[in-house]
């Protein structure tokens, strides 16, 4: 098959996602009062509303719906003030009822939109003339939001016995209805995406508007987020949309954009030799690296959807969404834009941190300490020495930062410490004096070391002016030595430098 560049040039992909996300966050079920947990021993957090006993009624779960109306408002959302729920009948063991409640053409959230930039990497996907580009590169998409729409899960099903737990050549199913009924959020984009890597952004983008809101956990992992893609290819110029492949088991961000490369390649090539493309839905095989037919796409009609009799229509009053409204924290968005401009945090380190809420908080509770100066040495502290540490807070990560700015311990030395004080709540600023390894920087004292070093090393000092610059870390070791371990190389780095120029 061809590469997906070079597909990319004569077709265009039309892309749009199904993103499922449980309400991890809420405390029960969606239509009962039954716990929510991945961890309890199999069928223990069920009852007669979640194991579909005849007579037994649901009632809704106010938290779930207000998680779902800050989903919508954070995402440009129009929150409808009156919906309904729906019945979706299929008959399968992971839903006792035989149907699964959802909503119907009227959803929560309506007609909203994020706004993807891609860079880097990611935007040599897009062939330069379908996307305006910066002179870097980079460019602007605006991804539209169909709908957000609330229903319940099903049961976890464990095939044993098949290949990757797949039924298929499986000898027995086990059934575990503890998740069965948990808050569930659909939401469905426009097919807006085009290419694997926007796909791949939008859902990382979208992750990290979840996680702000803490509506979920959004463990892919777990499956407490989880994707569908729905792709179909058209020749560039082409306005009609083509028949559509739906893609399942995209179970991380590589598989999610590996397998839209695949089905983007595969499709072409049926296309190229004259076929047509079969609306089915496919299985991503991550090891084998390829898609397979799952089956051919059922429609709506299949599953006679009707308003469900035993859930009246959902009417939100305006107080309930402004209380929702209210409870948004700053998103993403915000927060890298603030650490950049304010704060003059690099592109990426903002980026990073502000995608992720335990960093953020930790990072903004540091520059609180360490002052506003200190914010892009704060920034990389968290980024590069946080992680692979149980427990730092927020003073040591500070004191950390104000250290190495002052460039009194390299970076090899702040990671010696924080290992040192990691679970602890003693100061590094301590464990780096009661150490020695405080490095000087006076500057007189690293100077009077560069002059004695360059005094007694003509061979090297003759080297680095014909050209041969490595013999400056040669130099910059004999500083180290003569200060006995006190000096900072990176101070002798550039006092050695300084010098060496003026002799050339
Ligand atoms: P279905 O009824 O097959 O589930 P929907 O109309 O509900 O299809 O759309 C499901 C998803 O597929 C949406 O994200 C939508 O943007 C996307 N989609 C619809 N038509 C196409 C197409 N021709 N090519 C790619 N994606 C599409
Ligand atoms: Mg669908
Ligand atoms: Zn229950």
């Amino acid at each position: 098959m061809r590469a997906l560049r070079q597909v990319l040039k004569d077709w265009e992909a039309v892309i749009g996602l199904e993103i499922h996300t449980e309400l991890t966050a809420c405390d029960t079920k969606m239509f009962c009062g039954c716990r929510i947990s991945h961890d309890d021993a199999p069928n223990t957090n069920v009852c007669p509303v979640c194991l579909g006993m005849p007579g037994a009624l649901p009632v809704p779960n106010v938290e779930a719906i207000r998680c779902i109306v800050m989903a919508g408002l954070a995402t440009n959302c129009t929150i409808q003030r009156r919906s309904m729920f729906y019945r979706k009948h299929y008959f399968y063991p992971d839903m006792a009822k035989n149907y699964q409640t959802t909503q119907g053409p009227v959803a929560f959230c309506m007609h909203g939109h994020l706004d993807l930039r891609v860079a880097g990497e990611a935007a040599l996907e897009r062939p330069d003339d379908t996307a305006q580009k910066a002179d870097d590169g980079s460019y602007l998409a605006r991804i539209g939001i169909l709908r957000i729409h609330m229903e319940e899960d099903a049961a976890k099903m464990v095939h044993v016995g098949g290949a990757e737990g797949r039924i298929g050549g499986a000898t027995e199913s086990l059934i575990d209805y503890n998740r069965c009924g948990t808050p569930l959020i659909e939401l469905v984009t426009q097919p807006d995406l085009r290419t694997p890597e926007e796909a791949r952004l939008f859902m990382e983008g979208l992750r990290q508007t979840w996680l702000a809101l803490g509506i979920s956990d959004c463990s892919l992992e777990q499956g407490s987020m989880r994707c569908d893609g729905n792709v179909s290819l058209r020749r560039r110029g082409e306005v009609c949309m083509g028949a559509k492949t739906e893609l399942k088991n995209l179970n991380s961000f590589k598989a999610l954009h590996d397998a839209l490369a695949y089905e983007i390649c595969r499709q072409a090539e049926v296309l190229e030799s004259g076929g047509t493309v079969r609306q089915e839905t496919r299985h991503w095989e991550p090891t084998r690296r390829r898609t397979t037919v799952m089956r051919v796409k059922e429609t709506n009609d299949d599953y006679r959807f009707f308003p469900d009799p035993d859930l009246a229509p959902f009417d939100l009053s305006d107080e309930f969404v402004e209380e929702c409204r209210a409870r948004i924290p700053e998103l993403p968005d915000a927060k890298r834009e603030r650490y950049q401009r304010q704060w003059s945090v690099p592109t990426y380190d903002a980026d990073r941190i502000a995608g992720d809420p335990a960093l953020a908080r930790l990072f903004e509770a540091a520059v609180a300490r360490a002052g506003v100066a200190a914010a892009p040495m704060v920034a990389n502290v968290v980024i590069n020495l946080v992680p692979g540490h149980e427990r730092l807070n927020e003073a040591q990560v500070a004191s950390i930062a104000q250290l190495l700015a002052q460039d009194a311990v390299t970076f090899a030395q702040a990671r010696e410490v924080l290992d040192v004080v990691d679970g602890t709540d003693d100061d590094p600023e301590r464990v780096v004096d009661e150490r020695g390894m405080r490095q000087s920087t006076d500057a007189d004292a690293l100077d009077a070391i560069v002059r004695e070093v360059l005094a007694r090393s003509e061979d090297q000092v003759r080297q680095y002016c014909e050209g041969n610059r490595k013999v400056l870390g040669y130099l910059v070791g004999q500083c180290m030595r003569a200060a006995g371990g006190s000096g900072n190389p990176k101070a002798f780095n550039r006092l050695l430098s300084e010098r060496l120029e003026t002799l050339q």
